[in-house]
């Protein structure tokens, strides 16, 4: 019998197959077992407008049986079955399937993905058995005809289809496991527990049970007792017919079958986490892409984010079959946190991640997902602030993130989801803070340090606190990046409480403030001589009330920006250093005790202008420049 040939096309990809440049061979089952399930679906839509088919719901089924000796895999179905010339058609010809039509798309386009040469990163349907099998049998027999079809290959020298008997209607898949080599165990294959492992994996929620042999221990009673009188026992190995895939998939239920606290069973059991997420989302979309969707914010961040190490959570079906685990491209990264199922119809399974860029429909169920994420935070903020505090705290980060990436694009989306301390125990979203501004206030005042305290300890703090208004502490550099980027809120700008212009000052104030620089002009620049060159500029405050002096910066680069630049991994931004202000209150005594030291013994006029410099720093949280210097200075004070 002579071998006929496959379309060249169909050749190549065979080639790709054989040679094995797909690392991701496990998928193979998951390909002929939904080619199994389709070809049920069709059978079964049949016998709803045909009574001849005579197979009620409950019969249909997928049978995988392992020969080790033969070392065959066999999937079989008993769904509408392949004719002859179906056969050759379907199997002997790729060039319908989606990857290949896509490959072909991508030909001419210049901004393709690199690898796209690579057509083994797609799936690839039947073909995919040649990835572990050297030779793939197909015993068919069509709906509506009394004889079979055996269509056999070993590759891409060609195939031969002949007929044969096949009992009933249906499709038997036969793989022939290629050797074990170096590098590859197929062997691992032919065990049951990997097979049951691969379907539960990737086609748990096939919707036709897919029943395997399963081998397990079994204790039995052996008739005899031991010494004390008990019966003895004995383990024997059972083989048991088991259904292995749960097949209805909890997202395909309705919601009042399904409650949420099936939904958190199910997070928790998949996910292995043992802490209830903070947040879920249910969706059911019909319209233009219709998906279903469970998702969930987990309780707690997860160790492995930002060590490169974390797969985003969202795990992509279509209709019941996983084709994508960690899909990264549905949501951004803002909320890359979100675990949970999407299962859209529409999707086809040839998918790979360098579609699913291009894919619109993705790009609209990712919007749209995106949206009812975001709704439901906003509800938890409503509802459990406690809770939602909760949830910043693990998850804030990503979100500020996601407001200063790409230059502030998605700023708008997440701006009502940030919220910042306002004291101790209490955070504000911006809106709050807008919401409770009394009509004299002009700008959201914010004061930034290492920590909270910090924050909250900084000597400018007290005048703006004064006239009632509320500041924001920023407790990370990041922040002061969040506000940079968002500008204002409702119109209001953010002003630094350090380094901006309070706004208090009235024309009139501000020169004589600067009358007042100019005639202490001799003892600034005393000051500044005596602190040295870490010093941009010595002036006089307007913003202290109880404390001696501050430190501020002008130009740029602000302190708690300065210290980010430090830790950073760049030689060339740990270069980078605030222009530092040492502001000096005149109705302080210290500034007393600076005029008449600077008048009557300039030594010591100078040891109180490095005190007064070590204590803004302090305070500003940066370290001092010497502390030995300092601490020997202030013990002198006594
Ligand atoms: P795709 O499933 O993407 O169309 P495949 O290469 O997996 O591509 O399969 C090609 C075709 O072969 C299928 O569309 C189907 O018509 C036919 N086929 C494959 N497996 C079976 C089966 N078990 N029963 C009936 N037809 C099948």
């Amino acid at each position: 019998m002579s071998k006929k040939q496959f379309k060249a096309e169909s050749k190549r990809l065979l080639d790709l197959m054989i040679n094995s440049i797909y690392t991701n061979k496990e998928i193979f089952l998951r390909e002929i077992i939904s080619n199994a399930s389709d070809a049920i679906d069709k059978l079964c839509y049949l016998s709803l407008t045909d009574d001849n088919v005579g197979l009620n719901r409950s019969d249909y089924k997928i049978d995988i049986a392992v020969d080790k000796e033969a070392r065959t895999i066999t999937v079989s179905d008993n769904g509408i079955g392949m004719s002859m010339e179906e056969a050759e058609n379907n199997l002997g010809v790729i060039a319908k399937s989606g990857s290949y039509k896509f490959k072909d798309e991508m030909k001419d386009k210049e901004d393709k993905p690199e690898d796209i040469s690579i057509i083994g990163q797609f799936g690839v349907g039947f073909y995919s058995a040649f990835m572990v099998a050297d030779e793939v049998t197909v015993i068919t027999r069509r709906y509506g005809s009394d004889e079979g079809v055996k269509w056999q290959s070993s590759g891409a020298d060609g195939y031969t289809v002949t007929p044969c008997e096949r009992e009933n209607v249906g499709t038997d898949v036969i793989m022939h496991i290629k050797p074990d080599t170096d590098d590859e165990i197929y062997g691992a294959y032919l065990e049951g527990w990997k097979l049951k492992a691969l379907v539960k994996k990737y086609s748990d929620y096939v919707r036709w049970p897919i029943n395997m042999d399963i081998e397990h221990q079994e204790r039995f009673e052996t008739g005899e007792k031991d010494e004390n009188g008990n019966p003895k026992y004995e383990y024997k190995m059972v083989t048991e017919n088991q259904t292995v895939n749960s097949m209805v998939p909890i997202w395909q239920r309705s919601k009042s079958e399904v409650t949420d606290d099936d939904c958190i069973a199910f997070y928790k059991e998949k996910n292995r986490d043992r802490k209830d997420p903070c947040a879920l989302v249910r969706i059911n979309a019909e319209g233009m892409v219709s998906y279903k969707a469970i998702l969930f914010v987990p309780g707690e961040e997860n160790p492995n984010a930002f060590t490169g190490e974390n797969k985003s959570g969202i795990t992509l079906y279509s209709n019941n079959v996983m084709i994508m685990e960690h899909c990264d491209k549905l949501v951004h990264e803002y909320f890359d946190f979100v675990k949970g199922v999407v299962d859209s119809p529409d999707l086809s399974l040839n998918i790979s991640r360098e579609i699913l860029q291009h894919d619109k429909q993705l790009q609209v169920i990712g919007k749209n997902i995106e949206k009812r994420i975001k709704d439901e935070l906003l509800k938890l903020m409503r509802e459990d602030r406690d809770k939602y505090n909760e949830f910043f705290r693990n998850f804030g980060i990503h979100i500020k993130c996601g407001v200063c990436d790409e230059y502030g694009v998605n700023k708008e989306f997440l701006r009502d989801l940030l919220i910042f301390f306002s004291s101790e125990d209490k955070q504000i979203t911006l809106k709050e803070y807008v919401e409770n501004m009394p009509e004299s206030q002009k700008a959201i005042y914010f004061a930034s340090a290492d920590n909270l305290k910090h924050a909250m300890a900084l000597p400018q703090c007290d005048e703006v606190r004064s006239r009632g208004y509320e500041i924001l502490y920023l407790t990370s550099p990041l922040d002061e990046m969040v506000l940079g980027t968002l500008m204002e809120q409702d119109g209001k700008p953010f002003c630094n409480i350090v380094t901006d212009d309070l706004g208090f000052d009235t024309e009139e104030d501000k020169k004589a403030a600067e009358e007042k620089n100019i005639e202490n002009k001799e003892l600034l620049d005393f000051v500044k001589e005596a602190v040295g060159d870490g010093l941009t500029k010595v002036t006089l405050s307007r913003k202290l009330t109880k404390m001696p002096c501050c430190l501020t910066t002008e130009g740029g680069i602000t302190l708690e920006m300065e210290k980010y630049f430090h830790a950073g991994p760049s030689a060339e931004m740990r270069q980078l250093k605030a222009d530092r202000v040492l502001e000096l209150n005149p109705e302080h005594k210290a500034f007393e005790a600076l005029r008449n030291a600077q008048a009557n013994d300039p030594e010591e006029a100078k040891k109180i202008s490095r005190v007064l410099y070590g204590l803004a720093e302090l305070m500003a949280g940066v370290e001092v420049e010497d502390p030995g210097e300092f601490t020997e200075l202030v013990s002198e004070l006594f």
